[in-house]
């Protein structure tokens, strides 16, 4: 290979290792010392606190302090000098070659993706948890590296943990860009530069880095492409897969979407030929796919939502030193507060919610706006003192695994239990080091996480995503209990799943168990075709909200004549109507969703009647906004 091949990188010589006087950087066990902690010594602190905040190596020049107090905070782990290598002869060996033998699945999902380098193509590489989706990336990125392009990875915000970026550092030993929400303005700025002038091979991020500007594009990766933390909620509403999909188009590189569960979206563009699909069918080693069963809880003497078969069943894997993980979406103790003597219920003064109660801190708090007051000693209707809590959220079961199972230490993630920094990874340590035996948390715990020792799974109420008013809660659900389901029997212990249910003839969920999720998927998207749903329509909501109630229904009102005189052939209307929780945070809320089974349609009436909103009677006493392709049509 002639020199001119060689990465620029190379070239200039800021591979960050300047021979002499190496550059620092955090290892997994620095990055979870909490600089706080070291008021004894403020120089280890001072240099931890510079490696926390940079997303990238430092040289002692800028950590400005003595070479021996590097060397004692390398002596105990928390820090290493990047690899000190003779600048290698070519380019090849830029990345530590791996000595890890491919499956012939992953073999065959790398040939087909190293083929594509250089040109559009968009590829599904769906795989369990476990089934060595990651090693596929990382050794397509060794090839893109070692052409000169540049690697842009996006995972959901969950899955940016310290063992991903861990494990590419250890993998690639050149600059790594690491953009995601917790970095500070410079920070940002510094990733973005180091991005853009191709001075880091490899961005890492999430969804909001898919507008990081890039040099040399080579590749595009969307790690759990079905994950909805990749489309913002807020403000300027963009779905990052749909932008990285358009976005590789126009650079003219691949792109690959990975999973377990596919999004139905892809899966149907899998089917009309627009995608490749790369399959991964088997875990890595002996790990087999656990069992699911379903528990029919009805009838069943509950015990703080945990059945007596459950709770049986953790005793069993307990007693044969497994690890336990129990899945519950909901936070808190218990999602109401009810007067015994007159049935009054504890609700939030600003939305049509219910209160959730907290035990830890004794206060009623609304999940939807975030108010909070003061737990009730008696009922403020009737006086009684007879109040009583219904359901349970994760603290409620956390009291009840306490008491029936004292000896075996528990984990709990949630909100709640990571509102502080490194509070998570401490957590996630404990889970992941077997220390905890029982693991108990929302979908905190059911994304990512590797936790080898697993061997039981309980979902301990699948009736949740089953009945969600939203079109695609059984998709949702659908993925859940998979991924959930993912984390039991890795390495080469078998797993088990239970699933807590009032509905075991539920047919998508008896469908999902019996033949898993591909049959799952085929049939959900054989339905949203007969109901006209995505991906088989295009949807836009308009949204609007205002104190006064009237105000959002008379706005959408106008919206919805508006288009009517501007030519609504092949759209269709529902509504306006109420929001189904219509009132939050002291607004009220409507929505008109706008229903087209050619996208075209929709988006020449977009075109003509956006620019019209505006002008509407009411548009500036209302806040609105417009959701194309919303994600939830709540
Ligand atoms: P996924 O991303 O699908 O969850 P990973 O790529 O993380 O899977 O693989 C799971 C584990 O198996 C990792 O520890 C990884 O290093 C290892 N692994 C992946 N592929 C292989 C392989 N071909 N041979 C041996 N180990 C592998
Ligand atoms: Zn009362
Ligand atoms: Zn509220």
């Amino acid at each position: 290979m002639c020199i001119r091949d060689r990465p620029t990188l190379l070239r200039r010589g800021k591979m960050g290792t300047v021979q002499g006087d190496p550059a620092w950087r955090l290892t997994d066990t620095g990055a979870r010392i909490d600089p706080l902690s070291l008021q004894q010594a403020p120089r280890q602190a001072s240099v931890l606190e510079r490696l926390h905040k940079s997303p990238h190596e430092l040289p002692r020049k800028e950590l400005d302090v003595p070479m021996g107090v590097l060397h004692t905070m390398h002596g105990k782990g928390w820090i290493e000098p990047l690899q000190q290598t003779a600048p290698p002869k070519d380019a090849a060996n830029l990345v530590l070659k791996s000595n890890i033998r491919l499956s012939r699945d992953q073999q065959a999902a790398v040939s087909a993706i190293r083929d594509s380098l250089g040109e559009f193509h968009a590829f599904l590489l769906e795989g369990v948890t476990g089934s060595g989706k990651t090693e596929v990336y990382l050794q397509v990125i060794e090839s893109v590296i070692n052409q000169n392009h540049q690697a842009l990875v996006l995972v959901p915000e969950i899955g940016l943990t310290p063992q991903l970026v861990d494990r590419f550092r250890r993998r690639f030993p050149v600059r790594i860009a690491l953009l995601h929400s917790g970095l500070s303005d410079r920070e940002r700025l510094h990733a973005w530069q180091l991005a853009r002038s191709g001075s880091a091979p490899i961005i890492l991020g999430t969804r909001s880095a898919i507008f990081t500007p890039l040099q040399r594009p080579g590749i595009l990766i969307i790690d759990e492409e079905h994950d909805t933390s990749l489309k913002q909620q807020d403000g300027f509403r963009y779905s990052a897969r749909d932008l990285a999909v358009w976005r590789s188009r126009f650079c003219r590189i691949p792109i690959v979407l990975g999973s377990a569960t596919p999004s139905l979206e892809t899966l149907e563009n899998v089917n009309l030929g627009k995608y490749r699909h790369l399959i991964l069918h088997t875990r890595v080693g002996a790990a087999g796919l656990p069992q699911i069963g379903l528990i029919d809880v009805r009838g069943k003497r509950m015990q703080d939502g945990l059945s007596p078969p459950l709770l049986a069943a953790i005793q069993r894997h307990l007693d044969a030193d497994g690890q336990v993980l129990l899945f519950l979406n909901r936070r808190g103790y218990a999602p109401a507060l009810i007067c015994h003597a007159c049935g009054w219920i504890a609700h939030c003064e600003r939305c049509d919610a219910r209160m959730t109660f907290h035990a830890s801190n004794h206060q009623l708090c609304c999940h939807h706006c975030g108010s909070q007051r003061n737990m009730h000693n008696t009922c403020p209707k009737c006086g009684s003192a007879a109040l009583i809590t219904l359901g349970q959220g994760t603290e409620r079961v956390e009291d009840a695994l306490a008491s029936h199972f004292p000896d075996h230490e528990r984990v709990r993630i949630d909100r709640d239990t990571t509102r502080r920094k490194g509070e998570l990874e401490s957590l996630l340590d404990k889970a992941r080091s077997g220390h905890g035996r029982i693991l108990l948390g929302t979908q905190m715990l059911a994304k990512g996480h590797h936790f080898p020792d697993v061997t039981l799974v309980g979902i301990i109420d699948a009736d949740q995503g089953l009945f969600g008013s939203d079109f695609r809660s059984s998709e949702r659900m659908a993925q859940l209990i998979i991924q959930v389901a993912g984390r039991a029997g890795r390495a080469d212990r078998p797993g088990e799943v239970i699933i807590q249910t009032h509905h075991p003839e539920h047919p998508q969920l008896c469908l999902l168990i019996r033949e898993g999720y591909a049959a799952f998927a085929k049939a959900a998207l054989e339905e949203r075709r007969a109901t006209c749903l995505p991906p088989y329509a295009s949807l836009a909501l308009l949204r609007a909200e205002a104190l006064r109630r009237d105000l959002p229904m008379k706005f959408l009102e106008c919206a919805q004549s508006l288009a009517a005189s501007q030519g609504t052939q092949g759209v269709e209307y529902w509504g306006p109507v109420p929001s189904p929780m219509e009132r939050r945070a002291g607004r009220y809320r409507a929505q008109l969703l706008l229903q087209a089974p050619r996208r075209s349609d929709l988006q020449r009436l977009l075109r003509l009647w956006v620019p019209e909103l505006e002008r509407l009677e009411h548009s500036r006493q209302v806040r609105w906004s417009l959701d194309v392709d919303p994600q939830d049509t709540l």
